[in-house]
């Protein structure tokens, strides 16, 4: 793993007993992205430029007193779970210092909020693990990235700021209600049925709510259980019209350990998908049903088969891996004893 440190003037940024160092880690996305021409922002490449090149390019970090690793080079719509296991354990590492006042993670805009969502959950950090990301890129015109990890640092030093964060377009989201609403804008994330947080102003974070569910960590030890590749396979499938069950059959004979359904309204599906879930759930398979609409719970009740609540099918899949890697946990430490 490539360290860098990049310590522009830290003098600065001394004199206090408070924490005051940021950790950025790289993992690639279009933030670190390059295009042939400045005037494309569609046709680049993701993950060409290292973190220490971003942070070079903003002179109004020169107060700030950093350090950066490389932990990652991707488009994040390659993230994969040995990253995940990676990102989780160098964040936890970096947390535990005590000089270390919160990180920054750069991500591609893509995955990112199963990124968070994951951190959120097996971390559930006190101090604050800001991600961020650009929908253009570094050779852009009108770049979005540079101002985006400007604000992701003052947001990570922030006193107020607590957990897996998103900062982006002037705008902090958390982690359980972050999603990315548009394919192309440059303001493409929104905290669907909440509020964003707060916004950026001028480098002075503005909060607006601190009302954060701040669920318990299920801790990295679950990560570290097992490898990667035996970590249970969780697949997304939707309600449509004429949906029938075949792809869960053919899922089954795969070998499936988790679905989740993002059902059309409130979870609902049609009786066919219905049925072939009932016969996978009762083979052993986990079932969650979600909606494939853009915001709103589905409701729970006792006759259906069970909710993911207000989760999206893409964090309600994380969710319902994680659940599944406790429970193989279980198994384990069970057998042990
Ligand atoms: N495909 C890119 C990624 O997710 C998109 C982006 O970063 O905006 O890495």
């Amino acid at each position: 793993m490539q360290k860098i440190n990049v310590q522009l003037d830290s003098s600065k940024a001394q004199g206090t007993d408070a924490p005051n160092l940021v950790v950025i880690l790289g993992t690639g996305g279009t933030i670190a992205g390059t295009a042939e021409s400045a005037s494309d922002n569609v046709g680049y490449r993701a993950a060409q430029l290292g973190v220490d090149q971003l942070l070079a390019a903003i002179p109004a970090l020169s107060p700030y007193q950093l350090e950066a690793e490389q932990l990652a080079q991707l488009d994040s719509k390659d993230m994969d779970f040995p990253t995940w296991q990676k990102l989780a354990l160098r964040v936890q590492a970096h947390l535990a210092r005590p000089e270390v006042a919160g990180l920054v993670i750069t991500h591609g805009t893509d995955t990112l909020e199963e990124t968070a969502y994951f951190l959120q959950r097996v971390l559930a950090p006190r101090k604050p693990v800001v991600l961020t990301a650009a929908m253009r890129p570094a050779t852009a015109l009108q770049k979005d990235g540079p101002q985006n990890l400007l604000d992701a640092v003052r947001v990570a030093l922030d006193s107020e700021a607590r957990g897996v964060l998103l900062a982006f377009a002037g705008q902090v989201h958390g982690a359980e209600q972050v999603r990315k609403v548009h394919s192309y804008k440059v303001d493409a994330f929104a905290s669907v049925d909440g509020n964003r947080l707060a916004w950026i102003e001028e480098g002075h974070v503005r909060w607006l709510s601190q009302a954060r569910l701040m669920s318990e960590p299920m801790g990295t030890e679950l990560l570290a259980s097992l490898d990667c590749e035996a970590w249970p396979k969780v697949d997304i499938i939707m309600n449509h019209v004429g949906a029938t069950g075949s792809i869960v059959r053919a899922l089954l004979v795969q070998g499936v350990d988790g679905l989740v359904v993002a059902g059309t309204g409130n979870g609902s599906l049609s009786t066919e998908l219905e049925s072939a879930l009932r016969e996978a759930q009762a083979k052993g398979v986990a079932v969650l049903r979600s909606t494939r609409c853009d915001a709103g719970p589905v409701t729970s009740s006792a006759d259906a088969l069970p909710s993911a609540g207000t989760l999206s099918p893409v964090k309600a899949r994380v969710e319902l891996l994680l659940n599944l890697l406790q429970q193989k946990l279980a198994i384990q430490v069970g057998r042990k004893q």
